[in-house]
């Protein structure tokens, strides 16, 4: 293994860790090798056409307490929930609170253990908003957004990728370009994990099928036009007609947060100030 170079990022106080990452720090190690991948490729290609719950069967028997999950609570996320809650209740889920969640994301948490007794994790960036914001000189969302993302986001993704050998994550094929290519079972280059995408091949509607259907929780926003919700500075509702994901940094470039975006691991955007 090479050492990774130092990166620093706008304010140069953070440097990419030289250590293991991902499934690298896992007891045992998890290594991409063509071995590896080719067993992944097989079995996604296998798993194309299953249930999404047999994929989260196959992910808990591969995996065991290796197998994480993270969710935005979403509805996608809160389907899959439902479904682990029956399959594995045990599995490890966190949320990525980067301090910016609508308040009705965050009771969301409560109503998960309350229906099915799963604690989902909070995970919070190095620093408080009100500190961050002070060391930026003000919200850096709304001057660089992807450094915000990476700050409260991905380098909390990274932290919680130690010693894991595969995510779940509730993204859809058809929510966007980015998405189209998700195989079910995949190496993801950026947090060095097996990344399984049960839901890959699910559209909006299935989705609220179940979601109704089982009568699973779901945040009130989407009651409110809101389709797909982030951060609050970044959601704004949306109206008909509108792509599912136009509310997301609406009037900017940027759409994705890059925890889904097939990259090399996390590398600090450049900040166009300095
Ligand atoms: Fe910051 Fe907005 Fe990204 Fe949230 S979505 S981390 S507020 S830039």
């Amino acid at each position: 293994m090479t050492d990774r170079p130092r990166i620093l990022h706008g304010q140069g106080d953070w440097e990419e860790p030289n250590g293991p990452r991902g499934s690298q720090a896992a007891d045992p190690p998890l290594y991409p090798t063509p071995e590896l991948l080719d067993d992944l490729k097989q079995w996604s290609d296998r798993l194309e056409a299953a249930k999404p719950e047999e994929i989260l069967t196959w992910a808990v028997e591969r995996f065991g307490d290796k197998f994480t999950m993270a969710t935005a609570f979403g509805p996608e996320g809160m389907v899959i929930l439902d479904m682990l809650s029956r399959i594995s209740p045990s599995t490890y889920v966190f949320n990525l609170d980067t301090g910016y969640q609508f308040k009705e994301t965050l009771e969301l948490r409560d109503k998960v253990l309350e229906r099915y007794g799963i604690a989902v994790d909070l995970l919070t960036p190095e620093h408080t908003v009100e500190e961050y914001e002070s060391i930026h000189g003000g919200p850096l969302y709304k001057t660089n957004p992807n450094q915000c993302c990476f700050d409260r986001k991905l380098k909390v993704l990274s932290n919680a990728a130690l010693g894991r050998h595969a995510w779940a994550s509730a993204i859809r094929r058809d929510q966007s370009p980015d998405r189209a290519r998700a195989p079910i079972i995949g190496w993801d280059r950026k947090f060095h994990l097996v990344k399984i995408s049960p839901l890959a091949n699910w559209t909006k509607k299935l989705v609220w099928n179940r979601i109704f259907d089982r009568s699973i929780p779901y945040n009130p926003l989407h009651d409110q036009d809101y389709k797909s919700i982030g951060c609050w500075p970044c959601t704004r509702a949306t109206a008909d007609g509108e792509d599912e994901r136009a509310g997301r940094w609406s009037g900017t470039e940027k759409k994705e947060c890059g925890l889904h975006t097939d990259e090399e691991p996390p590398q600090a955007p450049i900040n166009p100030n300095l």
